[in-house]
């Protein structure tokens, strides 16, 4: 098939790369010119282990292929994924901007049947949103399919390669059969390809992610009580996990959760019950709870040197949200960073992927660049 992906972020380029490692012909685009420019010229612009030798592959098999022309990505392809970011708005919802824009000029380009399937992480109703902007301007038949993605950074090409299951939310025959045709190199295994309306899909992702967020923040919680009680929070977590009703993952506690999805998800979804005015409140506890706990960990330093950090030097050990990856979107270091800078503290902070993303932080935050420094494998 041919089929193109509009933003080549962390979800686009690995969908990209995977889809044409099953013999796809693949254009991936990006507004961002300089990126497509290094992607074009075969250097990669993340780091997710396994990506880098399927992405030479596809390139030199000529399957896989960038451009920052949406014409061209739209003319040929059947298939055409959005993998585009939906970052969370000032009341919390996720802005769905860069999405419906790209959903209007869609509709201006598109020849022939399409199916637009949405990967990115939206809130219920986002599906018909983006059907209205195509119609207007669309004169050709087309299908809008809800197919979230739930690869996790650092794991992203397993995830992709093999997922546990497939969400597709489409109510069209037609595209049905399409996507059960493109994904069945992923379900050889006999994991399932789950079809539900889009508004289920759509809310598929987001609770999802709230209820790994919430096992978190109830794992901190216990963590903080452990301390208090004199109980082994590993041990704990160890004895619960063993139970097949409760599962071992999920179950770390730690100085919170961060990344680019759980915060904004999670607020997202509670920015939705809000709207139909449900009081979520659980979702609100799980924001608490997480926020508190990368106070815990800065109050912890500030007691062990009597509240005095002036003048201290302190190592960082990971900037990166999570061990396996570059992104430091919302990671907990930053705060903890920041908070210790504020007090005096000069930081040297390691971390064997991050660094560029880490010092692009630092060199752009006034007040604390001259304070940090940064540390790589390389
Ligand atoms: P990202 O920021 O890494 O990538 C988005 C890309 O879109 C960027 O390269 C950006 O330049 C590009 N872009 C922006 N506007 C554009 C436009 N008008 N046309 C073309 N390209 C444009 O984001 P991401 O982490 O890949 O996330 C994308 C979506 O997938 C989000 O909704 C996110 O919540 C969801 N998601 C992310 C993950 C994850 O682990 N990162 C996992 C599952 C779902």
């Amino acid at each position: 098939m041919n089929l193109s992906v509009i933003g080549t972020g962390y979800v686009g380029l690995v969908t990209g790369t995977c889809l044409a490692e099953t013999g796809h012909h693949v254009i991936c685009l990006d507004v961002d010119a300089n990126k497509v420019k290094k992607l074009s010229s075969g250097q990669i612009t993340i780091f997710e282990p396994g990506l880098e030798a399927i992405f030479h592959r596809n390139i030199k098999e000529k399957r896989l292929h960038f451009t920052t022309s949406l014409l061209e990505a739209v003319e040929g392809s059947d298939i055409i994924f959005l993998a585009l970011p939906t970052p969370p708005g000032e009341d919390g919802s996720a802005d769905l901007k860069y999405i419906l824009n790209v959903g209007e000029e869609l509709g201006k380009l598109m020849n022939k049947y399409k199916v637009i399937i949405d990967k990115s992480t939206v809130p219920v109703g986002t599906a018909d949103l983006i059907r209205k902007k195509i119609l207007l301007n669309s004169k050709v038949e087309f299908d809008v399919v809800s197919n979230p993605e739930f690869l996790r950074e650092g794991v992203a090409v397993e995830d992709f390669m093999k997922p546990d299951r497939i969400v597709i939310g489409t109510s069209s025959e037609k595209a049905k059969k399409l996507l059960e045709q493109m994904y069945a190199p992923f379900v050889r295994q006999g994991n399932p390809i789950i079809f539900m309306d889009e508004r289920s899909a759509e809310m598929t992702k987001y609770a999802a992610n709230s209820y790994l967020a919430m096992r978190i923040s109830f794992m901190n919680e216990i963590a903080n009580l452990c301390e208090k009680t004199g109980a082994d929070v590993e041990m704990v977590r160890k004895g619960m996990g063993s139970d097949t009703r409760i599962g071992k993952r999920f179950l770390f506690p730690g100085i919170g959760y961060g990344g680019s999805c759980f915060p904004k998800d999670v607020q997202a979804l509670a920015k939705t019950a809000s709207d139909y005015q449900y009081n979520f409140r659980i979702l609100d506890s799980v924001m608490k709870v997480n926020a508190l706990q990368r106070e815990v960990f800065v109050q912890k330093i500030l007691q062990r040197f009597s509240n005095n950090l002036s003048g201290k030097k302190i190592a960082l050990w990971g900037i990166a949200f999570k061990p396996n990856t570059d992104d430091i979107r919302e990671a907990p270091s930053l705060y903890v960073i920041e908070e210790l800078t504020r007090r005096g503290v000069s930081v040297v902070a390691y971390d064997p992927e991050a660094i560029p993303n880490a010092t692009a932080y630092t060199d752009d935050k006034s007040g604390i660049n001259g304070n940090v420094k940064c540390f790589g494998c390389s």
